[in-house]
C-alpha cells in the first residue's frame, strides 16, 4: 500500500465532507440556515461552553453548530481544504479581504500598538493602515523591498520608541508592481520585536500567488491572509477573504470574527467549494499564458518598462528572494507605456476582450489604470516613490486564448501609435 500524502488539488473534492452523512449527496449541499437544532439544553449548554472557550473539550468531544455566524458546514468544510494547501492547521473565511485584513490585524494590534507593514500594499490595505488604525492610536511603519534588516528595525524603534510592535504586515508579491519581499528576512524581524510573553505576528497577504504558488508559512509566516475574490474565486462572481495559520491564532481571529461578524456566507462558501477544485489547473494555466504575453510586451516600442516576476534581473537579490519563495511567475503582469495618463488611457480605453475592471485572478483577462483607480488613495510622494506612475497599466492574465489576447493589446498600441503620430503632424 502506497503512504505517499495526497496533494492538495486531491483532496479539494473530498476533504471534510462525507456523503453518507448528506443523503449520499455527492456535492456539499448548500446549508442556507442561520441557526442550527439542538438535540437537548444539555448539548446546547455544552457547544455554549466551547463557543467561549469556559472550558476545554472533553476526550473525544466534539463540538457542533450553534448558529450561522460562529460556524457553519459550508465554511467549515472550505476551511479545511483552504489550510490543505497552505499546509496550515486551521483556516478562517470572511466576507471580503478586507474583513480578512482588518479583523486579523485588530485581533493582534491592540491601541498604543506598533504596525509595521511593506508596500506598496492593495489600495484597501494602505487606506486601512494609513487612516482608519491611527484612530484606534496605532502607530504604523512603513518599508519597501530591498531595504536591509537594521535599517527597518532602527526605523521603528526611532519612530515609536518603547512602543510594541504586535504585527509585520507584507504582501509580496506586492499590488500592482509585483514587488517582492524577502518573507525569511521579515520573519527574523518578527522574532527580534517578539518577547516571551508578547510576540509579534507576522501575516503574508499571499492574494498574487497563492494558495498553489507561494506557502509563506514554510518561511516563517504566522499568518496567510487572501483577498479570495481574486485567484481562489476565481470567476469574478463571489467577494470573499481567508487566513490561515496555527490553530491557536486562528481560534483568536475566529473568536474577533464572531463579533466583528465578517463571516462568510453559506452560497458564497459553497462557490469557493468549487472554486478549489479547479484552483490549480486555473492559475498554471494562467501564469503560462502570462509567459507568452509578457514576452511579446517585453519587446513592444511602446513599453517603456515592465513588472513581471519572470523579468527580474539576474543575479539580483530581488531574483534570489524570488527563486527561493516562489514557485511561479504568475499571471499578474504591469507595465509602463510609453507617455503619460493620457496613452495608458487611450491604450485601456481601446483594447478589446480584456475587461476594464479591477480585481484580478478571473477566468476573464482584466485591465486597468492603478493610479487613477485601485491605488488614486495613494499618496502622490508614496505612488512616485513605489513606481504607480500615470503611465502604469496592470494586466491580469486569465484563460482566454494568449495569441487573441496578444492581438488585442497590438490593436490598441496600434491606436495609441497613430495618435501619436497625428500629434507630431
Ligand atoms: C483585492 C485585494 C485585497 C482586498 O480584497 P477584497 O476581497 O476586495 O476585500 C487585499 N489584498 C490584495 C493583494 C488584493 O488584491
Amino acid at each position: 500500500m502506497k503512504k505517499r500524502k495526497l496533494q492538495p488539488e486531491s483532496l479539494m473534492m473530498s476533504l471534510g465532507y462525507n456523503a453518507h452523512e448528506h443523503q449520499g449527496a455527492a456535492k456539499c449541499p448548500i446549508y442556507q440556515t442561520s441557526t442550527f437544532v439542538f438535540n437537548s439544553c444539555e448539548e446546547g449548554k455544552n457547544f455554549f461552553e466551547l463557543a467561549y472557550g469556559l472550558r476545554d473539550k472533553k476526550e473525544g468531544e466534539e463540538m457542533g453548530m450553534i448558529y450561522s455566524r460562529l460556524d457553519h458546514p459550508n465554511m467549515n468544510i472550505l476551511e479545511k481544504r483552504l489550510a490543505a494547501w497552505d499546509e496550515a492547521d486551521a483556516g478562517a473565511f470572511f466576507s471580503s479581504g478586507m474583513a480578512a485584513i482588518s479583523t486579523s490585524i485588530l485581533t493582534f494590534v491592540k491601541p498604543g500598538d506598533v504596525l509595521l507593514f511593506s508596500s506598496p500594499v492593495y489600495g484597501g490595505t494602505d487606506h486601512f493602515v494609513h487612516h482608519v488604525l491611527p484612530q484606534f492610536n496605532i502607530g504604523v511603519v512603513g518599508f519597501v523591498k530591498g531595504e536591509k534588516e537594521e535599517t527597518i528595525i532602527e526605523r521603528v524603534e526611532k519612530s515609536y520608541p518603547g512602543r510594541r510592535p504586535s504585527m509585520i504586515y507584507v504582501e509580496t508579491p506586492g499590488n500592482p508592481t509585483n514587488s517582492i519581499i524577502d518573507i525569511e528576512m521579515t520573519s527574523r524581524i518578527a522574532k527580534y520585536f517578539s518577547s516571551k510573553d508578547s510576540r509579534c505576528v507576522l501575516a503574508v497577504d499571499n492574494t498574487f500567488l497563492g494558495p498553489v504558488f507561494q506557502h509563506p508559512l514554510q518561511y516563517g509566516a504566522d499568518l496567510v491572509i487572501y483577498s479570495a475574490t481574486k485567484f481562489i474565486g476565481g470567476h469574478s462572481d463571489v467577494v470573499a477573504g481567508a487566513c490561515t495559520g496555527s490553530n491557536q491564532l486562528i481560534s483568536q481571529i475566529k473568536g474577533m470574527r464572531t463579533f466583528f461578524g465578517s463571516q462568510l456566507d453559506p452560497n458564497s462558501s459553497w462557490l469557493l467549494q468549487r472554486s478549489l477544485e479547479t484552483v490549480k489547473v486555473r492559475m498554471e494555466a494562467q501564469a503560462k499564458s502570462a509567459q507568452i504575453i509578457a514576452k511579446y510586451l517585453k519587446n513592444h516600442p511602446l513599453v517603456e518598462k515592465i513588472h513581471y516576476l519572470g523579468y527580474l534581473e539576474n543575479d539580483s537579490e530581488l531574483k534570489e528572494i524570488f527563486d527561493r519563495q516562489c514557485l511561479s511567475t504568475g499571471s499578474m503582469i504591469a507595465f509602463e507605456i510609453t507617455g503619460g495618463e493620457k496613452e495608458a488611457f487611450l491604450f485601456l480605453n481601446n483594447l478589446k476582450l480584456f475587461k476594464l475592471a479591477v480585481s484580478l485572478g478571473s477566468t476573464e483577462s482584466l485591465a486597468e489604470h492603478p493610479a487613477t483607480m485601485t491605488h488614486v488613495d495613494v499618496s502622490p510622494e508614496d505612488r512616485v516613490k513605489l513606481g504607480i506612475s500615470p503611465s502604469l497599466v496592470r494586466l491580469s492574465i486569465g484563460l482566454e486564448n494568449p495569441q487573441d489576447l496578444i492581438d488585442q493589446i497590438e490593436n490598441a498600441f496600434e491606436v495609441v501609435k497613430k495618435a501619436n503620430s497625428s500629434a507630431v503632424c
